[in-house]
């Protein structure tokens, strides 16, 4: 099956935080077909990664991708976002760029690449919510460390050396209900958020913008609190999204927002920045073909997959549209998927026989 093809299979199958298991079964077939070693890592009904392994040496290239999509919204879709139909370049449904396509492509690279490049495949479950089935594959020590990291997310087949990191919080205050005709007698926990919330829109980081990820942000997201109209809150809270750069400390930044806001922060979502130098000689050989491009401000799997392999140079470029993530009507471009397999060949042929400069020409051509 070319890499078309597989993306088409791939959107038929509905993996709406769920149903990943087909889809991991799906691919690893042709992937032992190709001499590939593979393991399913079942983790709860329906819900399992893939591991698979071919050649043998102390790092793997590694290429990454989840098998999972966000739920179709609330929007009527105009194409079936489960048919996989096609009209020219577009391919429609859910997941086409985000990321059924780059799971095609990095699949059809590992099989055609030559037998003796040390190469390892890593689709995970439940990226979406939270990277709980990379969580869930370092765990379990299943993986095998990395020369290279490559995830397969949509930059347009733009090779991305970063990705902002993810600190999600929950900031509760509390106080003492009371009769809500009588307030002198309580202490309101609203008032007491209000003011948390307030100090966030003026939380300055002291962090100088990084070359390629620019600033950290900070979002309150949501804020709830109170039982009734005619009472004193003891309780409310708010969820706080901070997107970090390279070089930040996820710890540090949490103790002083808990200083500044005067709340208690519990942290629901820890993802660490991901940042490899352009110069690495990794990134250098896809970015230099590539036009500039901004570090990504999601996050991936990246966060948590790169620790458990040995920490290695990570680049995100996949085939997807960016722009077509979580949106209504989604669809990818069918020709840059197949430059996507091009791209990953020319990495996966310089891996097994150290042809740096021949894998730059090779991707400097494809443009
Ligand atoms: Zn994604």
């Amino acid at each position: 099956m070319n890499a078309v093809d597989l993306t088409r299979e791939l959107i038929r199958l509905d993996t709406v935080a769920g149903g990943e298991q087909r889809a991991a079964e799906l691919v690893a077939g042709p992937l032992a077909e190709a001499g590939y070693t593979i393991e399913l890592y079942p983790a709860a009904p329906g819900r399992a990664g893939l591991v698979a392994r071919r050649g043998s040496g102390e790092r793997f290239i590694t290429l990454s991708g989840h098998l999972d999509t966000v739920p179709l919204g609330g929007s009527r879709w105009r194409h079936d976002p489960h048919a996989g139909e096609l009209d020219g370049d577009l391919l429609y449904g859910r997941g086409a760029s985000d990321m059924k396509a780059g799971v095609s492509a990095l699949v059809t690279a590992a099989e055609r690449c030559p037998a003796d490049t040390p190469v390892q495949v890593v689709l995970t479950w439940g990226e979406e919510t939270g990277c709980e089935g990379a969580a869930d594959l370092a765990a379990r020590g299943a993986l095998a460390p990395a020369a290279v990291l490559l995830i397969a997310e949509p930059t347009a087949n733009r090779a991305v050396p970063g990705h902002k990191g993810a600190l999600w919080l929950r900031a509760t205050t509390y106080g003492v209900a009371a009769h809500g005709s009588m307030p002198q007698l309580g202490d309101n926990a609203i008032y007491k958020l209000a003011r948390a919330v307030t100090a966030a829109e003026g939380f300055q980081f002291g962090t100088e913008p990084h070359p390629w990820m620019g600033a950290p942000t900070l979002n309150v997201g949501t804020i709830a609190g109170g039982a009734g109209i005619n009472a004193v809150p003891d309780r409310a809270e708010a969820t706080i999204d901070v997107r970090t750069v390279a070089g930040q400390d996820h710890a540090s930044i949490r103790a002083d927002l808990a200083g500044s806001l005067q709340v208690e922060l519990e942290v629901l979502l820890d993802l660490p920045p991901v940042w490899t130098p352009p110069e690495d000689p990794w990134v250098a050989r896809l970015v230099a073909a590539g036009e500039p491009a901004r570090a990504a401000t999601f996050f991936t799997d990246a966060s948590v997959l790169r620790p458990a392999l040995d920490d290695p140079p990570t680049v995100i470029c996949g085939p997807g549209q960016p722009d077509q993530a979580h949106v209504t009507d989604e669809y990818c471009r069918v020709s840059l998927i197949e430059d996507a397999v091009q791209l990953y060949l020319s990495v996966l042929d310089a891996g097994g026989r150290g042809g740096l400069h021949r894998a730059h020409e090779e991707i400097r051509r494809l443009r």
